[in-house]
């Protein structure tokens, strides 16, 4: 069912009936589409944007757009989620965030993406115990006392001497802000008694954190509510925002009506009819379980217990509640959330013995649940697997300049990535110049799908 939720901060400078809204307006009826701001003397006063998509990466491209919009300026952005915030992988996701691979090697500009990421959490985090949001938390799932991040660092057992060797390398270029400690099985089990170490090693990410997902998006659409409640009381132009429980079925369809489209529609982007076929992305499902430790056992995670990388992952939420992933399904179209109890059994089977090759008292929690999500995965380039930013204008078809963007493939990375590039593709459509984004996410466009 469609529903909307709008925040605007009314200007009383402003006429409303100046600045088209989709509540007042039919959105086919509207034909406001003045140029960008950058490239006009006459600057036009209002901007009007939709965001397809409130994952990390729509989420993360309307706080950004909110921030770097000149603050004069009347700004309204719609956000189109079919199922709502966290509609699609990122809800599900692991939500483990450090800026390596998984031989622990610094990925691509992991410096920016591991220090914007690590303040758009906390923003989001902030945005929950600000006085501010007391009125509209009561609107939403979220608490004060329930976490959204969980700084409790990251651990990496090697798991194998095969790759001891790269793995100890590759810790030596680590970020002074995102530290690897290479530790031995006593310093290992003073953070978590009953790890089991197979090559007497592990590589310790004491900075690394693991969130929430759900609660973090809704606390970063929080946030964004209450910048726009902050710039009313400074008295800036008009800003208006507002989440849309709809389905996009085409992107020519919202041609007429805004100054430009971001679409952030993750492994579903192939569902529009301008896109299929013709982006580099795979898709991949993964399940993820959630277990829980029987209180009568006595063995509780260590409160401060780090999370776990293995061949199977571990991300702590408590001391008797956890989420274990992942499995990948190749070429998977299964879009669905919903983890029928068939595959939960086969995902428990394959996930539960490498848990235990690091972890073996994992045997002692009890699965409560799991739920899946699809990755939409990018090309491997010699970089590493990198999304896929730019202006995808001349994939729309149609007589467009900055018109149409595309923010996608993020892969099984996205929290990593999405806030710096959020910022690059915020920027980017303000100033209506592809330049602004470093040319190797642009460069998937010279690559045949
Ligand atoms: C099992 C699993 C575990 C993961 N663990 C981690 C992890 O620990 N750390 C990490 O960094 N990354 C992880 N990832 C990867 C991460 O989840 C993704 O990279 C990220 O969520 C992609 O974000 P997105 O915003 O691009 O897409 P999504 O989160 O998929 O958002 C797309 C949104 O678009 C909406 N939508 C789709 N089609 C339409 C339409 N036609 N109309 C309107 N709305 C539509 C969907 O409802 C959805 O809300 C994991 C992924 C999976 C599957």
């Amino acid at each position: 069912m469609a529903s909307t939720i709008c925040v605007s901060n009314p200007n009383p400078n402003v006429n409303p009936k100046s600045y088209p809204s989709r509540i007042r307006t039919p959105r086919r009826l509207l034909l406001f589409s003045p140029p960008p701001y950058s490239s006009s003397l006459a600057a036009p006063k209002s901007l009007r944007y939709a965001i397809l998509g409130a994952g990390f990466a729509g989420l993360s491209v309307a706080w950004h757009l909110l921030q770097h919009c000149p603050k004069e300026f009347n700004l309204s952005i719609d956000i189109y989620d079919e199922v709502g915030i966290g509609g699609g992988a990122s809800g599900v996701s692991g939500g483990l965030l450090h800026p390596y691979s998984p031989k622990v090697k610094l990925l691509w500009r992991g410096a920016e993406c591991w220090k914007e990421s690590l303040k758009l959490l906390s923003i989001a985090e902030a945005a929950v115990d600000s006085r501010v949001s007391s009125m509209v938390i009561q609107e939403t799932d979220l608490k004060v006392d329930e976490f959204i991040i969980r700084r409790r660092g990251i651990l990496r057992p090697a798991i194998n001497l095969k790759n001891l060797d790269i793995l100890n390398n590759n810790a030596r270029e680590c970020l002074a802000s995102c530290r690897i400690e290479v530790i031995n099985k006593d310093v290992a089990e003073r953070l978590l008694p009953s790890i089991c170490l197979p090559t007497d090693t592990a590589f310790y990410m004491p900075e690394a954190v693991n969130i929430h997902p759900p609660r973090y998006l809704q606390a970063l659409f929080l946030a964004c509510r209450n910048l726009i409640k902050e710039m009313s009381i400074q008295g800036f132009g008009q800003k208006e925002l507002c989440l849309h429980r709809e389905s996009i079925t085409n992107l020519h369809e919202l041609a007429g009506e805004y100054n430009a489209v971001i679409v952030c529609l993750g492994a579903k982007i192939d569902m529009l009819p301008e896109l299929a076929g013709r982006l580099p992305l795979r898709t991949c499902r993964g399940v993820i379980a959630h277990l829980q430790l029987p209180f009568n056992l006595g063995e509780n995670y260590p409160k401060d217990g780090p999370s776990i990388l293995s061949d199977a992952w571990l991300a702590v939420h408590g001391c008797c509640d956890l989420r274990m992933g992942s499995t990948w399904e190749w070429k998977s179209r299964n879009y669905s959330p919903v983890v029928p109890a068939e595959e939960a059994s086969m995902a428990l089977e394959e996930l539960i013995p490498k848990a235990s090759v690091v972890y073996p008292s994992i045997s002692n929690w009890t699965f409560v649940g799991a739920r899946a999500g699809l990755r939409a995965m990018p090309p491997l380039t010699p970089l590493g697997s990198l999304p896929l930013l730019g202006c995808i204008d001349d994939y729309v078809g149609g007589n467009y300049s900055c018109k149409y963007w595309l923010f996608g493939g993020l892969g099984s990375r996205g929290l990593l990535y999405h806030a710096w590039l959020g910022k690059l593709m915020a920027q980017a459509v303000l100033a209506c110049n592809e330049d602004l984004i470093p040319p190797e996410l642009t460069s998937w466009k010279k690559i045949q799908p």
